[in-house]
């Protein structure tokens, strides 16, 4: 297995001072009364991004079937809330997040790509994007080039962000600065191809629905077969699809303006307990801004993270290795 992993000489993992914004308590404590314009990258005039000021609530309205009788199951909803986990915690805070943004970790190719495909089942752009829109984040925390800080206002930090051109995002071309280092493996290059990536969430919407029909149909008929199937494709898909959303989308706006700081990071990152619970550990986030390579987010016993217990567990099983503990561990 250890074979698969990657040679260290070609992980040229990003440098800390590169992604971190200096400390600077002054700035921390003034930054919640600060509001910031939108970043210079953002189009100007202002150009709508169609494809996401749609796609999103589309997927928002077709989550709203959950609400219909006729699609509900309850292992449509033990699908749902499976998912969160499957997709959410390993796909995007395992993989997307503290695997290839941070390289907290490392892991063998075939399953840093098998989570990558994790995260794309849910719908927040390709690996190389999102890494990319995170790392500028890092690097200019709560400042104007930072794609998403809620100092704009709450909305905009939330997902408003997210509806508007921005040069920085325009396509793999403008992005891949920020992420050459995963750009060089050729999968993530393909992931960037033809819309690629969108049609493996198609394929995973084509799959829940016959996974609920092979299941249904033999059991009690066509259809209910195909009622079983359609369950699972709206909860198991959509309705987890929106509430994975939420929460990524929570600690982008949410653990910039509430919480408790731990550390005076020049930012206004703040620990949110109910962010932290409900994002399986993200939410412990300016435990993350203080120490962004570090693989585990809780650094106090109560900060309570499940993707660093999935890590841990990955690590004691062999099959994730070089794994970087907080700085606040390892001093004391
Ligand atoms: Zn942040
Ligand atoms: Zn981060």
């Amino acid at each position: 297995m250890s074979t698969d992993l990657l040679p260290p000489q070609e992980r040229t993992p990003p440098q800390d001072e590169a992604f971190t914004t200096p400390a600077d308590a002054a700035l921390g404590a003034e930054a919640a009364h600060r509001t910031l314009p939108w970043p210079e990258t953002a189009v100007e005039p202002v150009q709508v991004r169609w494809r996401y000021a749609i796609g999103i609530p589309l997927v928002h309205l077709l989550a709203c079937l959950a609400l219909v009788p006729y699609f509900f199951s309850w292992t449509g909803v033990a699908l749902a809330v499976a998912g969160l986990y499957v997709f959410g915690t390993l796909g995007i805070n395992l993989c997307y997040h503290r695997l290839l943004t941070h390289q907290g970790f490392v892991a063998p190719k075939w399953l840093e790509h098998a989570l990558a495909v994790l995260g794309v089942c849910t719908l927040q752009d390709t690996p190389a994007c999102w890494v990319a829109m995170h790392r500028i984040h890092h690097k200019h925390s709560d400042e104007r080039p930072d794609p998403h800080s809620p100092l704009v206002n709450f909305l905009w930090g939330h997902c408003g962000w997210l509806m508007f051109q921005n040069r920085d995002f325009l396509n793999v071309n403008y992005y891949s600065r920020y992420t050459r280092d995963l750009l060089r493996d050729p999968f993530y290059m393909k992931l960037e191809r033809g819309g690629n990536w969108l049609w493996l969430y198609l394929a995973s919407m084509v799959v829940f629905f016959l996974a609920g029909l092979a299941v249904g149909w033999p059991l009690w008929g066509a259809a209910a077969g195909l009622q079983l199937g359609l369950s699972w494709l709206v909860w198991g898909v959509f309705v987890r699809t929106v509430v994975t959303w939420h929460i990524t989308w929570s600690v982008n706006s949410v653990t910039h303006v509430w919480g408790y700081r731990n550390y005076d990071t020049g930012d206004n990152s703040r620990n949110n307990i109910l962010v932290g619970l409900w994002s399986n550990g993200e939410g412990w986030h300016n435990n993350h801004h203080a120490d962004q390579r570090a693989a585990a987010h809780g650094h106090r016993w109560w900060e309570f993270d499940v993707t660093w217990i999935t890590i841990r567990a990955l690590e004691k099983l062999g099959l994730v290795r070089d794994v970087v503990r907080p700085r606040a561990w390892t001093k004391g």
